[in-house]
């Protein structure tokens, strides 16, 4: 006997999002909630695929009862205006938003081969050919952002996100500030322990764009070496050897003097001192081969590339 019901386990979940035309006539556009893709602070992320245009999304569920607090309000609505204002091929695209009863729903550029951070996981290191391809992105992205005076002072493996084409895609603006004016400065201490640079630890004179670079050295190193420089296991020793800066590279692993020579000179304390994105570009490092490719193989989230 035919039936058009489904099994009740596998009945799809539907959002329903509600709009009003400028008219005023209530129209409703309509999600199917899938697979779920990750969790993170205060969301949880889930496939979204619209049903009128099946153009699939990935979908950040914050309950509302998380945004009780004014200060959680805030930070939400903060990297709602950052994000929603952003607009690069290497920075996750935001959609729109909406809420109904129970959540506030944002909707992103899905990337479907979730971040570096599972590829490292996987590879446990990447060859230099790679780091130079993946690093090119995010030199690109982080250009657009300090160019708009956004600072985003959470980058990190696990918010550098890569799609089906295997570009890579910053994320994550829950951190992110942007400038009133040049040369302003901020004070507020954030940032994920093994990435903070250390004029936050410092607090004295504020920090400003310097802090992503830092990160940006911490990223480089973590994928060549397969951990990150100041890596321990409590956090108050690794802000230890983060003010002393205090990292080696192992001996076990081979890498150009090129890439110690980039890291190290990205790696300064003192933040003025450091590269600055076009000068990080002009490193040697950069230059040591013919051609960076544009992106990568699939294969190589998984297997190392091979060697000709
Ligand atoms: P939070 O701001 O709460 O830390 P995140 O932005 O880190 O949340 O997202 C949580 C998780 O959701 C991520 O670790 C990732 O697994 C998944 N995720 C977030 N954005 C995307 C995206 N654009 N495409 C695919 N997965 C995503």
């Amino acid at each position: 006997m035919p039936t058009d019901r489904k099994d009740p386990t596998e009945q799809e979940i539907l959002i329903e999002e509600k709009k009003t035309k400028p008219n005023g006539e209530v129209y409703v556009r309509k999600y199917i909630k899938g697979r779920f893709l990750g969790k993170g602070g205060f969301a949880k992320c889930y496939e979204f695929t619209c049903t009128e245009t099946k153009q699939p999304y990935a979908a950040k569920l914050l309950p509302k009862s998380s945004l009780t607090k004014s200060r959680a309000r805030q930070k939400l609505l903060s990297e709602i205006k950052i994000h929603r204002s952003l607009k690069h091929k290497h920075v996750v695209g935001f959609q729109h938003f909406f809420e109904d009863h129970d959540n506030v729903y944002i909707l992103l550029e899905l990337c479907t081969n979730q971040t570096l951070n599972e590829i490292i996981r996987r590879r446990k290191r990447l060859h230099e050919l790679e780091v130079q391809c993946y690093v090119v992105q995010m030199v690109s992205a982080l250009k657009y952002l300090h160019a708009h005076k956004v600072i985003h002072r959470d980058l990190k493996l696990g918010n550098l996100f890569v799609n089906d084409k295997m570009e890579i895609k910053i994320g994550d603006f829950g951190l992110a500030t942007k400038l009133e004016f040049e040369g302003d400065r901020k004070r507020t201490i954030c940032g994920t322990p093994n990435y903070i640079a250390p004029e936050i630890l410092e607090g004295k004179n504020g920090h400003s764009y310097e802090v992503d670079i830092w990160s940006l050295g911490v990223i480089i190193y973590t994928l060549l070496i397969g951990k990150p420089p100041f890596e321990t296991s409590d956090v108050k020793t690794t802000y230890k050897k983060i003010r002393l800066n205090s990292y080696t590279f192992p001996d076990n692993i081979k890498c150009s003097r090129e890439i110690k020579d980039l890291i190290s000179s990205i790696l300064h304390l003192d933040p003025a001192k450091r590269p600055n994105l076009t000068q990080i570009l002009e490193h040697e490092f950069f230059h040591m081969n013919a051609a960076i490719p544009k992106a990568l193989p699939a294969y190589t989230l998984a297997c190392p590339p091979s060697e000709s």
